[in-house]
């Protein structure tokens, strides 16, 4: 399988430069994000779900009758309220922070203080340029700053921002912080393996290429505590 992998400890300014000689089309056919937060609007939340739902049910039959479908055929005519209620309540449901999951943490009673591994964290995500699945695997790992964390919240919090319309680098980074946030410590490391459906089934029409994320922070930066994270990550399972 082939691979191209991203860094993502630092944003490179030749980036940035780059990003702004791009027109919106460059941007999309590239996977190109423009910020790590989710480009919001501030009154994004001013609208109820059902007035969401409503509202994005008209517009996706405006949609289908564009394209030219008989929208009173039986096998059609509940799709628009479908498409609707599975974008607001489903997989663009991480957009509204009134979904994320809420982080308890617990004293770390053992005195754990090597990194904890959780992966093969399956996730379904959305390309943001167009709006087709991105899906695969991240593993996600921390050391313990006095605190730890259900290992279910982990897999949630990954979940939660997967749910948006997304680039797999911001994904990335924004699990990577939200993590260090929570856990109150910088080191934290993820890796994300995913394959792209708007580069496989489209475009380039690539069906093997894989994209690969990490973000190393803390003491993960370290080469030797990186390898030890790469090496539980590519163990086989015994079970
Ligand atoms: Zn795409």
């Amino acid at each position: 399988m082939k691979q191209k992998e991203i860094m993502l400890n630092t944003l490179r300014k030749e980036d940035t430069a780059l990003l702004s000689e791009l027109n919106a089309d460059e941007i999309g056919n590239e996977h190109i994000g423009t910020s790590i937060e989710t480009p919001m609007k501030k009154n994004a939340f001013d609208m109820s779900n059902d007035e969401k739902i409503k509202k994005i049910e008209f517009h996706f039959k405006e949609i289908m009758e564009t394209l030219g479908l008989d929208l009173t055929d039986d096998s059609l005519k509940g799709t628009p309220n479908r498409v609707a209620k599975m974008y607001v309540n489903e997989i663009f449901s991480g957009l509204d922070p009134a979904n994320k999951p809420i982080a308890k943490l617990f004293d770390n009673k053992y005195q754990y203080n090597q990194m904890l591994v959780e992966k093969d964290i399956t996730f379904y995500s959305n390309c943001e340029h167009h709006f087709v699945p991105i899906f695969g695997k991240a593993h996600v790992a921390y050391i313990s700053n006095g605190k730890v964390i259900g290992l279910s919240k982990l897999n949630r919090i990954v979940q939660y921002f997967a749910k948006r319309p997304q680039v797999q680098e911001r994904l990335t980074i924004q699990i990577a912080k939200e993590l260090q946030t929570v856990l109150k410590t910088e080191d934290v490391a993820i890796l994300i393996d995913a394959k792209h459906l708007c580069v496989s089934s489209r475009g380039v029409e690539d069906a093997n290429s894989a994209t690969v994320t990490s973000f190393y922070g803390g003491k993960f930066a370290n080469e030797t505590t990186k390898q030890e994270f790469l090496k539980y990550v590519e163990m086989k399972t015994q079970y």
